[in-house]
């Protein structure tokens, strides 16, 4: 079993070796029933969809399966709150009650969050910082004083030992101030001595984390090169064990990697084919802890000139025979993939609470704009296309809040199961951000222009979301397939059984039972709250019928989902939305049951403002199910091919 050696929990995929590898096998089964292949480079495939494999040959895909249930499958499989939504469940007790920090953590975050907001405010010059494409040592300083930069660290390396829900609560003021520097601290501490502190041994630790956990000393994460962007796997750099046994020469590259070029301690994942013996020797990777002083290293470019968050040294880096002691493996030879993937969990979650941030700042001064702005003779907040705009602004930063917040409890709480909801978190939020961020430009007009107003620069830094740590098309995609395979799963069973009905009646009687259940009975939403009784029977159907349109598909498309994007987006989409419906759902019953403090018209501003966000996201759940009916997906991809033709 694999399990992550400090918290033992299973180690959370989010990119995937392949995406192929992980619709394959979260289909595996539909496989076994499917005719054998006819060459080594014929697909397995059924002919109803052997038009969508193109490239692949029966080999291909039968590594790449492998490598993904070595990768994604391997460790125990329980049942999280967004995989369950798959199966049409709502599992209540994972997201009620809504989280609050612990009351012997709520002192020190308060003063901790007033500390960085004053900051933040005296100390960091978020125009100057874009402007100069630097953030300046002495907010760097600044940060490690405050223990920033090494929060959630135990104490024992000097860490505040902060919950990952405070830690959230500081990232969302930071976010919300200077994206560049919520960037930055995002690369120091979520991503880059995430992986020391989740598989460090405790040498390791003891040696490498006091100077970064204090912020002396700097981390970066490198993973991407120009062969492994998305897809990655397909890391191209090596790690040759050297002929005495005491360690490896790395060779190769590493490109966009944020504080690559300044930071003090990388790290840097290389292959290492064959050592481990893994599915797919040949794509085997380690993560190594280097630095920079190791002969062999060279900054090719350690601040690439870029349009947003500027203040960040994102560098290009180069490894020519850099020997690396056997010492500095992290983990085990062999399991790279699966650090990097654990560790970019983690940084999603604080990349919705920096998305929260911004968006925040961008409905309050939206609202104080159009109030003031007077055309045709009256406020623009008069208008109902600006209304519109306000409300959707506010709706989905208080739902993005919640869906943050509950992320971050799944981590503290120890949870198992949570890269698909932290997968969803990021996706969801940074596109909701990306409208809300057009929408304050548009309301600002003119104004939003100039560089003497931030919003360009929200808008510019609002960018990178959407492609940074998983780029949002390649995760609709995982999110769907990954919550797919509970359903694949079970429809696989009945699909055993009906061929051996004498021996199976029990599981076709079930299957039969539940599927009359299924369609007459939805999940039971428990609120405490009867104001919101209505809107948790809706989404409780809405979790009904998504269910049953997602076994509809994998029942109509069978394998052939796996390439079916287009069908993917909109289950993913849906799926989004029902997830942070229900985050929403939770924060709103704790408002409105009387377990949060408030004074009672702020109370009623956040429940309006939630309810409207559940009105919106019930919408958006019916209106993808039907897309899955009614759509234009043979028109797209004719018109797409007619033009990639062109050129
Ligand atoms: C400013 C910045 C900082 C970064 N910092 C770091 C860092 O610290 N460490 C690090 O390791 N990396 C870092 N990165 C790299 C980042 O993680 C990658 O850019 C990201 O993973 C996407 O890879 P790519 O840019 O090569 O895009 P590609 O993989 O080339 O994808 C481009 C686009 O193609 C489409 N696409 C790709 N695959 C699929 C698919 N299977 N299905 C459908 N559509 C698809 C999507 O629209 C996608 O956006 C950074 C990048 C930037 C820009």
């Amino acid at each position: 079993m694999n399990l992550c050696p400090r918290f033992r929990f299973p180690l959370c995929p989010t990119y995937r070796p392949s995406l192929v590898a992980i619709f394959l096998v979260a289909s595996r089964s539909y496989n076994k029933n499917i005719a054998a292949p006819q060459s080594a480079t014929t697909p397995t495939l059924s002919l109803s969809y052997r038009g969508f494999l193109m490239a692949l040959s029966a080999s291909q895909i039968e590594q790449q399966r492998k490598e993904a249930e070595e990768l994604l499958f391997s460790g125990p499989q329980k049942l999280g709150f967004a995989k369950g939504l798959f199966l049409g469940l709502f599992n209540a007790p994972l997201l009620f009650p809504y989280p609050r920090l612990k009351p012997e953590e709520v002192a020190t975050t308060q003063a901790a969050l007033e500390q960085v907001r004053q900051f933040c405010e005296t100390s960091i010059d978020a125009a100057g910082i874009d402007r100069d494409a630097r953030i300046p040592d002495s907010v760097i300083q600044g940060l490690g004083r405050l223990g920033v930069l090494g929060m959630t660290a135990p104490t024992e390396f000097g860490g505040r030992n902060f919950s990952q829900l405070a830690y959230t609560k500081v990232m969302e003021i930071i976010g919300g101030h200077c994206a560049s520097t919520a960037v930055f601290v995002n690369a120091h501490h979520s991503i880059g001595i995430r992986a020391l502190l989740l598989f460090g041994t405790k040498e390791q630790q003891a040696k490498w984390l006091p100077p970064l956990v204090d912020g002396s000393k700097l981390a970066a994460f490198a993973l991407t090169e120009e062969q492994a962007g998305s897809d990655a796997g397909n890391v191209q750099t090596t790690a040759t064990p050297t002929e005495d046994g005491k360690g490896f020469l790395l060779n190769g590259s590493k490109r966009w990697i944020t504080n690559g070029g300044i930071a003090d301690v990388l790290t840097v994942m290389a292959r290492t084919p064959g050592l481990a013996g893994g599915a797919n020797k040949k794509k085997e990777i380690t993560a190594f802890l280097v630095t920079p002083d190791m002969p062999g290293f060279k900054v090719v470019n350690a601040r690439m000139p870029k349009n947003s968050i500027r203040g960040t040294a994102t560098g290009q880096l180069a490894f020519e025979n850099m020997f690396v002691p056997k010492e500095n493996v992290l983990w085990q030879v062999g399991k790279g993939l699966r650090i990097a993937l654990t560790v970019l969990d983690f940084g999603r979650t604080t990349f919705g609470a920096s998305c929260t941030g911004v968006a925040k700042a961008c409905v309050a001064a939206a609202s104080k704009h159009v109030k003031q702005r007077v055309q045709f003779e009256q406020p623009l907040a008069e208008f109902e296309l600006v209304k519109q705009k306000i409300a959707w602004m506010a709706a989905h930063t208080f739902a993005m809040e919640a869906t943050t917040a509950q992320c971050a409890s799944f981590i503290d709480r120890g949870f198992e199961d949570f890269m698909l909801e932290t997968a969803m978190l990021k996706v969801w939020s940074t596109d909701a951000l990306w409208r809300i961020v057009n929408d304050t430009m548009q309301l600002l007009g003119g104004k939003s222009f100039f560089l003497d107003q931030p919003y360009e620069r929200w808008m510019r830094d609002a960018r990178l979301n959407l492609v940074g740590e998983g780029a949002n098309d390649v995760l609709r995609a995982f999110i769907a397939m990954y919550g797919i395979k509970p359903v694949a799963d079970q429809l696989l069973k009945v699909y055993n059984a009906a061929f051996n009905p004498l021996k199976e009646f029990g599981t076709l009687l079930n299957f039969g039972g539940s599927q009359i259940a299924a369609r007459l009975r939805v999940p039971d939403v428990p609120v405490r709250s009867n104001r919101l009784r209505p809107m948790a029977r809706e989404l409780a159907t809405r979790v009904r019928d998504f269910s049953l349109a997602v076994q509809a598909q994998v029942i109509k498309h069978k394998e052939g989902i796996l390439f079916r994007q287009y069908v993917q987006e909109r289950i993913a989409d849906a799926a989004c939305e029902l997830y942070a419906a229900s985050c929403t759902l939770s924060r709103l019953d704790s408002l409105l049951s009387g377990t949060a403090n408030g004074n009672a018209a702020e109370i009623e501003r956040d429940a309006q403002i939630g309810l409207y966000f559940l009105k919106l996201a019930n919408r958006r759940v019916k209106q993808c199910l039907v897309a899955l009916q009614d759509n234009d997906d043979a028109d797209t991809t004719q018109t797409a091919d007619a033009v990639l033709s062109r050129y």
